[in-house]
């Protein structure tokens, strides 16, 4: 049984797709949607050995070897240009890297219409480079499954340079400019959370020996963003 998570990010591929999840472990993403989708085409990609071994197991196991290609290789670069990808997901990697790994391969995004992307930690550093990118972020989902909160973040390419895309705010940023607006319960705990672990570092910081001043500030303002949002 796929969980909510995997199945959100899947609601965003549009029928007949043809896509890549970066990261793919042990191949649910694209088992899922190419089972469901007799005209959908998958390319897992993977840079460890034991998850790539478990997504061929589970590609074979599923009778998908003519429809899902598992390669090994670090990000985007298992990907070529003849794939004609027209969607990408990274899910279930921190922002830093999934922000990384877009930087790394962005010579290889030429076809790709579509990027959803869930990471677990720094959305905002995602949703900035989207941006800069020539990526507009069209759908936001939040969601609580077993104790975690996950955000998925989905853009589409934009083809005109669009001066409204780069203008969004710190907050749009911090806190995804469709989640802010429609304010889904998983929104509030999320940040409530956000909030109460902040606190507590600054409250630490506070008490170190060295004070580190200009973090505090920059928190205490993140705080002041986060009651902004949430009351
Ligand atoms: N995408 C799946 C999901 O959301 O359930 C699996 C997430 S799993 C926590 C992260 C996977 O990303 C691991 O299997 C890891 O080997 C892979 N990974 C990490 N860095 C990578 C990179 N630079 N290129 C490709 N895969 C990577």
């Amino acid at each position: 049984k796929l969980s909510e998570r995997l199945k959100t990010i899947a609601s965003f591929l549009p029928k007949g797709t043809v896509f890549a999840d970066i990261g793919s472990d042990h191949a649910y993403l694209p088992c899922f949607v190419c089972l469901q989708d007799k005209t959908a085409k998958a390319i897992a990609g993977e840079v460890n050995e034991g998850p790539f071994n478990s997504a061929k197991d589970t590609v074979a196991t599923c009778n998908l070897t003519s429809v899902i290609e598992v390669r090994l290789g670090n990000g985007l670069q298992v990907i070529n240009e003849k794939d004609e990808i027209k969607q990408l997901v990274i899910a279930g990697m921190g922002g830093a890297l999934i922000r990384m790994i877009l930087e790394e391969g962005k010579k290889k995004l030429s076809s790709v219409q579509r990027i959803i992307a869930q990471p677990n930690v720094d959305a905002r550093s995602v949703r900035k480079w989207l941006i800069e990118h020539r990526f507009m972020i069209t759908n936001e989902a939040i969601i609580e499954e077993s104790g975690h909160i996950y955000e998925i973040i989905v853009a589409d390419k934009i083809n005109i340079i669009n001066p409204d895309n780069e203008d969004i705010s710190e907050k749009q940023l911090l806190f995804g400019p469709l989640l802010m607006e429609n304010k889904p319960k998983a929104f509030y705990s999320k940040w409530k959370l956000e909030y109460e672990k902040l606190q507590h570092v600054i409250e630490q910081m506070k008490k170190a020996k060295k004070v580190n001043e200009e973090k505090i500030i920059r928190y205490e303002f993140e705080l002041q963003l986060i009651r902004e949002v949430i009351e």
